[in-house]
């Protein structure tokens, strides 16, 4: 089954534009090759002829998004994208999560997107030419070390990793977990606790993101967590007495918690984007099944609990995309997008959860199984329910954040 998509009547030429030729790519290159694109991964005995296939297939499709102008979305021209602004992205990337392992091939997959926008925002001319170019490139990999095993990292503002200053250098000590990305990371972006004389005293002053890569000795990759039963490249890491040159610091000293803040925030709206796109995908298949199977004398769609699947999946899809839509509406305005990103946050990881588990009923027992995609969004839409900040606390920021709008004399304006 092919995604369709169609111009949405209020939108600019532009993004109408992008959005059709994302679904060109998708469904002309993507969709048909899935199977050779990305199974290989989950299977034994593959050959390195097969690998070497779908390497290859993958530069092709690779230098196809290029030549479509719609490489790293999330990017400026200056440094390699297509220069989307947030909105314009939101639009696009509901058309490109449609196919499983698309972002990668579209040059905006996550912890680099996140890593991308931190250097531009906050890295000097000679960090960003020295990491986000071969990054936007796709010469280097990286990730983001910020959470440990021994801390909350619902409360960031706990982590105990420390760097300390020696002459020109940072020597960075601790202990981190869920390092996404962390196997095969050229450089990791650690978050540390620095204490500068100096810089702000309060607690969220003390954090300080800090080049690091991978190879500097003492950096020990411990272990790919197992996560659902496989092993993962959400990395376990020591920081071992690791020393790095100061310019490696990523903006001020005491910058670190700003710059987290401004990373996840996008990033949570990223992954909503993404969200949207796989139901998308989970509701075809469900609605294809449940036109094709014969059950109990007629096809499944005729029966009311699956029409009641139907209509419940309709609605939550379309509900998560307005919301994805409206809070990229805010950021692009430069409102303060801190609550629509937490309702978000929410609200479209379990709206996915629903979306996915009713086309695994519809689906029966092939709908566990590795032929089909559903198994694997499963599994992600329950654990984007904890990364980028667990439900819990989104609520309590919601909560907070109408409650002081409250005591300061106005009530909620839901328009804005
Ligand atoms: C697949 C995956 C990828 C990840 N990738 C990265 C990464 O690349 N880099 C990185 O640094 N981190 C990463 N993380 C870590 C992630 O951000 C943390 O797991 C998350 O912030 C929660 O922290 P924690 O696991 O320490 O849970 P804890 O902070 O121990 O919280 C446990 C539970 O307590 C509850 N809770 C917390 N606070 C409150 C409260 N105030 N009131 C009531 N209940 C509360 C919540 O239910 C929460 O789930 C990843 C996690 C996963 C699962």
């Amino acid at each position: 089954m092919t995604m369709n998509v169609q111009s949405i009547a209020s939108l600019p030429d532009k993004i109408n534009q992008i959005r059709l030729l994302t679904a060109e790519i998708i469904n002309k290159e993507i969709l048909p090759n899935e199977n050779k694109l990305w199974r290989y991964r989950q299977q034994d005995g593959v050959s390195d002829q097969d690998k070497a296939t779908a390497h290859q297939l993958r530069e092709q499709i690779k230098a196809k998004v290029k030549q479509a102008g719609l490489w790293a979305p999330h990017l400026p021209d200056e440094y390699g994208g297509c220069g989307l602004s947030f909105l314009e992205h939101a639009y696009m990337n509901e058309v490109l999560a449609y196919a499983i392992g698309a972002a990668s091939l579209f040059g905006v997959v996550a912890p680099n997107s996140g890593n991308q926008k931190i250097l531009l925002k906050y890295g000097s001319e000679a960090q960003r030419k020295k990491w986000l170019v071969p990054l936007t490139e796709g010469t280097m990999q990286s990730a983001f070390s910020m959470t440990e095993p021994d801390n909350a990292g619902s409360d960031p503002r706990s982590i105990k990793t420390t760097a300390t200053r020696d002459g020109d250098e940072w020597v960075i000590n601790g202990h981190k977990w869920f390092t996404s990305n962390g196997i095969a990371a050229d450089f990791l972006i650690v978050m540390c606790r620095t204490d500068d004389p100096n810089g702000p005293s309060e607690t969220n002053g003390k954090m300080t993101q800090i080049i690091v890569p991978t190879k500097t000795p003492g950096v020990n990759i411990v272990r790919g967590i197992e996560v659902w039963g496989k092993r993962s490249d959400h990395a376990e890491i020591i920081y071992d007495n690791v020393r790095v040159p100061a310019e490696n610091q990523l903006g001020q000293t005491g910058s670190g918690h700003q710059a987290a803040q401004d990373r996840l925030g996008a990033g949570r709206v990223y992954h909503c984007m993404n969200s949207v796109g796989q139901m998308w995908r989970a509701f075809d298949l469900m609605v294809e099944r449940a036109a094709s199977r014969q059950v109990h004398g007629g096809p499944l769609h005729e029966k009311q609990f699956i029409q009641g699947f139907i209509a419940d999946s309709y609605i939550d899809i379309q509900t998560s995309r307005l919301m994805t839509i409206h809070c990229a509406e805010q950021m692009e305005s430069g409102a303060d997008a801190r609550t629509e990103i937490s309702a978000l946050k929410i609200y479209v990881p379990e709206a996915y959860s629903r979306v996915v588990d009713r086309a695994i009923q519809v689906w029966g027992a092939a709908g566990v199984t590795g032929d089909l995609p559903l198994a694997g969004m499963y599994q992600g839409a329950r654990t984007l329910r904890l990364a980028d900040g667990p439900d819990e606390v989104h609520k309590i920021l919601i909560a907070k954040n109408v409650m002081k709008r409250f005591h300061s004399g106005g009530s909620w304006d839901f328009g804005n």
